[in-house]
């Protein structure tokens, strides 16, 4: 993998000005082991007036120090990069300024207010064209790279003490950048030992971490990570109540390891965050509904306890409004029942409605999860393919003369006619054009379409209605045989 020249013409700029320039943290990290990085960050000595004086194409966030230079890519991991000047610690930071972050004056010092080693490198870029690139790691970053190991920069306790989200950041990069991956026993010690500190970060930064991970490929063993050093009792204890608690006779799963592998199904097949979020939450009601033990343990109604619960879970963590609704909607309805000779179009259309059109699809996904998730083999067998039919047929609109632009108020209008058989059999026949011919369905054109047919006597116009009827007819059967060759069903 190559450096972005964009990224090498910002280092260039700073250097010729004789500013030091580096590549530096999670994209040194990414370009050791050949993948490429999410964005690429550089530091420098240089004051952010400065960066700002050589960079005229740039803005300023104050309060973390960074410049945004922007660029003329197309790429949107290039088209902004950030320039951030040396800094401290910010326990070192001035307490009479307690906003301000303080300026540090060496790569090195920059380095070890880092979170972990890997990301604790930097990469100074061969300025004539034969050296090669050089690393700056002073704390065994690449060392930690090879043997793939997530470890604290410095004392790991302090390092929590002074910023306890990256605890959950630790376990995110052990689950996030590849098979292998573990935290160093010391580091995953503090973490234990410092997990209660998650409670003073703020909720929202908890739960973008948190989202972070659910959005990994390995979502599921990032929430078992996060159970084993302590931290899932502060995100999400309700998903711990189900550790250990048996189901009956129709899981081999308990409660917790079937949400987790319900999740993972979600992970795997690249659902979206609702749908994963619901996967994992929607047998959360369970343990707090079980009655009796053994085979014949009952979970009644926790499919409604655990969409309160979800409520109370997603407020809790201030995701969005419309995203807690709609997620506590895919757990209360996981349960739907289904099957073809049994359950009616009436049935479905009543699911459609409370789970809302707009959430069907999701609704299924979480459904798929949850039967991999207990270990049946088949995620989506013939009675799912076939409500997915039977929720297309209901969802769609009927071909009725209700599409029509005119009414039959205008019928008796124009034809100066009382309420009776012909105004029916008028508007039949508009539907027939307008069903041949759609730009037909129009106020002018019907109007003058509805004169004409003024002129046709009883007769001729009943037999006319009746056969436009049938072609209706044909197209609405037309219309089911696709939609159920289009889901693989009779
Ligand atoms: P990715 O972008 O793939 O999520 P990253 O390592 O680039 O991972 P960022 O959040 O983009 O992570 O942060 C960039 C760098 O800033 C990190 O690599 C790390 O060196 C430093 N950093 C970020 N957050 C913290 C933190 N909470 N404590 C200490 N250092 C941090
Ligand atoms: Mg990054």
């Amino acid at each position: 993998m190559d450096i972005p020249k964009q990224v090498k013409a910002v280092i260039d700029k700073l250097k010729k000005k004789n500013f030091e320039a580096y590549i530096v943290g999670g994209c040194v990290r990414d370009f050791l082991r050949d993948v490429e990085p999410e964005d690429w960050d550089i530091t420098t000595n240089a004051k952010p007036e400065e960066i700002q004086e050589i960079f005229p194409n740039s803005f300023y966030k104050n309060k973390f120090l960074t410049v945004t230079v922007q660029t003329d890519s197309k790429n949107p991991k290039l088209k902004e990069i950030e320039i951030t000047t040396y800094r401290l610690e910010t326990k070192y930071a001035d307490k009479r300024h307690p906003s301000e972050v303080k300026f540090a004056k060496t790569i090195k010092e920059d380095l070890a207010r880092r979170d972990f080693t890997v990301n604790a490198m930097a990469l100074d870029m061969a300025t004539d064209k034969k050296k090669q690139e050089i690393i700056i790691d002073p704390f065994g970053g690449q060392k930690d790279l090879k043997n793939k190991t997530i470890k604290a920069v410095g004392n790991p306790e302090e390092r929590f003490s002074e910023d306890s989200l990256r605890m959950m950041r630790g376990v995110r990069f052990a689950i996030v950048l590849g098979k292998g991956w573990k935290i160093e026993q010391k580091t995953s010690k503090a973490i234990k030992n410092n997990s209660i500190w998650l409670q003073a970060i703020s909720k929202e930064r908890v739960r973008d971490e948190f989202m972070k991970i659910i959005m990994a490929e390995r979502a599921a063993e990032g929430i078992e990570l996060l159970r084993t050093l302590g931290l899932l009792k502060y995100i999400i204890p309700e998903i711990e109540e189900g550790y250990g608690v048996s189901q009956n006779k129709h899981h081999i799963y308990d409660c917790y390891e079937h949400s987790l592998r319900s999740l993972a199904y979600a992970a795997k097949k690249k659902f979206n965050k609702y749908v994963r979020l619901a996967s994992l939450l929607h047998d959360v009601g369970k343990p707090r509904s079980k009655r009796g033990e053994g085979k014949d343990a009952t979970f009644y109604g926790h499919e409604v306890i655990g969409a309160k619960m979800t409520l109370q879970i997603l407020n809790r963590l201030k995701f969005p409004k419309k995203d807690i609704e709609k997620i506590a909607k895919l757990v209360r309805y996981h349960l739907f029942y289904y099957n073809p000779e049994e359950v009616g179009e009436s049935s479905v259309r009543r699911l459609v409605r409370q789970v809302g059109p707009e959430n069907t699809e999701e609704l299924l996904q979480v459904r798929m999860s949850d039967r991999i998730g207990s270990g049946v083999p088949k995620a989506e067998p013939y009675k799912l393919r076939h409500l997915r039919y039977v929720i297309e047929k209901v969802s769609q609109d009927p071909i009725s003369t209700k599409m029509l632009d005119v009414n039959g108020k205008d019928v008796m209008r124009i034809l100066k006619i009382k309420p009776g058989p012909r105004v029916g059999q008028v508007l039949d026949i508009l539907l027939g054009y307008v069903l041949k011919d759609p730009k037909k369905n129009k106020k002018e054109v019907l109007k003058k379409e509805i004169e004409k047919l003024g002129e046709i006597n009883e007769k001729e116009l009943a037999s006319l209605a009746q056969q436009t009827r049938k072609e209706r007819r044909d197209i609405e059967m037309k219309r089911d045989q696709m939609t159920k060759k289009k889901y693989w069903v009779t």
